[in-house]
């Protein structure tokens, strides 16, 4: 039988998401994030692609945010910059990682224009997709078109369940004292425009399996997935 478009992206995402091992320290010789050098003046990030260790204690991975930053990279032109492999700094957090010293460099050298930073949320929280803009600060002159793109997949603010499109609710991508997240340092220590994005787990994740003794796995919503990813793409693409 053939397969369909939806069959082949869900192909793609996970074979995308292989390179990842989500609870392993690097081994010798390998790379703890990997970039990939693109032709868009965008970058997609994923810090949390695997696992990480906020003050002193382990923090599961958002997975599948490392396949969506390498997936818009390969169909955009776009820059990607993904965590690999378990970390002992948290990027979203701490100052002065290394990945943030990458992000630092590479902004500066291809004159990246925008950085798009992608997260998992668990789908407890009553949204699909919530944007971070550090209460309207991070991104104002795209915003507008941010919000249409969005829109135009059925993504909005007045929807309800995996369609709606939260705004700097409970996640503002703006940090705190002790939290530098990654929009914040692009925003105001870099000075490029940022955008949090998170996205609830069925609408971003193909396959994982499950904690605990059963072999169960969790799926995302095929459908979900397909839609989410194109209106990512367009929206890189208008960046
Ligand atoms: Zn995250």
């Amino acid at each position: 039988m053939p397969e369909n478009t939806t069959e082949k992206l869900l192909k793609r995402l996970a074979a995308l998401e292989a390179d990842v091992i989500y609870r392993q320290p690097t081994q010798a010789g390998e790379e703890e994030f990997r970039y990939l050098p693109g032709s868009r003046r965008v970058l997609v990030s994923a810090p949390h692609g695997a696992a990480h260790i906020r003050n002193g204690r382990l923090k599961e991975e958002d997975e599948y945010t490392a396949a969506i930053a390498r997936y818009l990279a390969e169909v955009t032109g776009a820059h990607a910059l993904y965590l690999r492999r378990q970390s002992a700094t948290d990027s979203n957090y701490d100052p002065e990682t290394e990945y943030k010293r990458a992000l630092r460099t590479i902004i500066r050298q291809e004159n990246i224009r925008f950085v798009l930073d992608l997260h998992g949320a668990s789908d407890d929280h009553l949204f699909g997709i919530a944007l971070g803009t550090m209460n309207g600060r991070s991104c104002p002159e795209q915003f507008p078109m941010i919000l249409e793109v969005f829109g135009k997949y059925g993504f909005r603010q007045d929807a309800r369940g995996s369609y709606r499109l939260d705004v700097d609710g409970r996640f503002t991508g703006a940090g705190g004292a002790r939290q530098e997240t990654i929009t914040r340092f692009v925003r105001d220590t870099l000075g490029v425009p940022s955008l949090q994005i998170e996205l609830a787990s069925h609408i971003r994740v193909v396959q994982v399996p499950l904690d605990g003794k059963l072999p169960q796995v969790y799926r995302g919503d095929p459908e979900l997935i397909e839609r989410t990813m194109a209106a990512l793409t367009e929206l890189v693409s208008r960046l």
